[in-house]
């Protein structure tokens, strides 16, 4: 048992993971943390959040009987891709580097079965459950105690070689692993604030602290219903998440990442036009997200993020022409948002006329 971590940790790297670690600690502090949270209405509409608390920070609550928790990191960073490219192009739809691929949810949970499977092999059969953004677990401060990392200032785990570009799962066992014997990983944040004067919405409202009523990811994928008007002209082209956070993160630039194909852009959608996504009808979106985390928006919201992203852009008659094809959209959100659209143009950019 004393030399299993050190092999979990060995059979997760040649499954595609960069590293995998132990956590057996309580995690109190968190607890409170979430509560606090809570308690500021900073989970804005998440009402899931608030519900099963202790299922959240208590693995043992989640699955009785567990003991350890197995946390791991697989990156999903494609090499080559230039997001700051597209964020600066209005007419691009940016959609976060995290949902360009396969779905991260099949692909996690389908390594961290294997993972499992590996392990019965070396001890036996024993209870398990893997889990990855699938179930009310605190991921990040069990990465943290795993120690996968810190956690920096924008709320994501981080690691000086790591970066913060990948995702977490974890394996809840019945299995006595030992503690971690090295110490937590050092938060090298120091005076750095880049990412929270990069938001663009403002939503790391102090250090260790987002508020998602500000967050673009929480607006563009969680939110149902209309986005507050203020928020709508920061958010720019930035159609499903957010990456400013971890685009400017220094820790990003020294990042050694090797990241498997899985995650690769598909369809051409790390720079895809707004005119041409919104062109879409609800059969073709069906078909191009097929397999991918972006099928969690709805295409619903899909179209209306990208109105609010088509009412930012610099005006050409085709995004108006976009835009009106979709005035009469039957869903009241949908036509909302373009309605907002087109007010936008007109105002920023002259009269519709002007061009007509
Ligand atoms: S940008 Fe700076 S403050 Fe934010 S997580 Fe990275 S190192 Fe920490």
């Amino acid at each position: 048992m004393a030399t299993l971590p050190a092999r979990i940790d060995q059979w997760a790297r040649e499954l595609g993971f960069s590293a995998a670690g132990v956590s057996t600690q309580a995690i109190d502090q968190d607890h409170a943390h979430l509560r606090e949270w809570l308690a500021q209405g900073r989970h804005a509409n998440m009402a899931f959040m608030a519900r099963d608390v202790d299922m959240r920070t208590t693995p043992q609550v989640l699955r009785p009987g567990t003991i350890s928790v197995i946390s791991a990191r697989l990156p999903y960073h494609p090499q080559g891709m230039n997001a700051f490219e597209v964020l600066d192009d209005g007419h691009r739809a940016y959609i976060s580097r995290y949902a360009l691929g396969r779905d991260y949810h099949r692909v996690v949970r389908a390594r961290l079965l294997k993972l499992g499977k590996r392990i019965e092999q070396a001890v036996g059969t024993h209870g398990y459950r893997v889990l990855c953004d699938s179930a009310p677990a605190m991921e990040k401060p069990l990465a943290r105690e795993a120690r996968l990392g810190w956690i920096g200032k924008h709320t994501l785990v981080l690691h000086r070689d790591a970066g913060s570009w990948f995702f977490l799962g974890e394996i809840y066992t019945d299995l006595p692993l030992p503690k971690p014997t090295e110490p937590p990983v050092k938060n090298l944040c120091g005076s750095c604030i880049k990412c929270i004067t990069a938001c663009p919405t403002g939503a790391i409202v102090a250090p260790y602290q987002v508020d998602a009523r500000r967050c673009i990811s929480y607006l563009t994928i969680e939110h149902h219903g209309s986005i507050p008007t203020e928020l709508r002209p920061l958010m720019g082209n930035r159609i499903f998440g957010c990456d400013d956070c971890q685009l400017v993160c220094p820790w990003n630039r020294y990042a050694q990442i090797d990241v498997d194909a899985d995650f690769a852009p598909r369809n051409g959608l790390d720079a895809a036009k707004l005119v041409d996504l919104f062109a879409w009808t609800e059969d073709h979106w069906l078909r191009k997200t097929e397999g991918m985390a972006l099928r969690r928006v709805g295409y619903l919201r899909w179209l209306r993020n990208i109105a609010v992203a088509l009412g930012n852009a610099p005006r050409t008659e085709a995004i108006i022409a976009a835009l009106e094809s979709r005035a009469d959209h039957p869903d009241e959100h949908v036509r909302e948002h373009v309605a907002w659209a087109l007010e936008r143009q007109r105002r920023t950019n002259g009269r519709l006329n002007d061009l007509d």
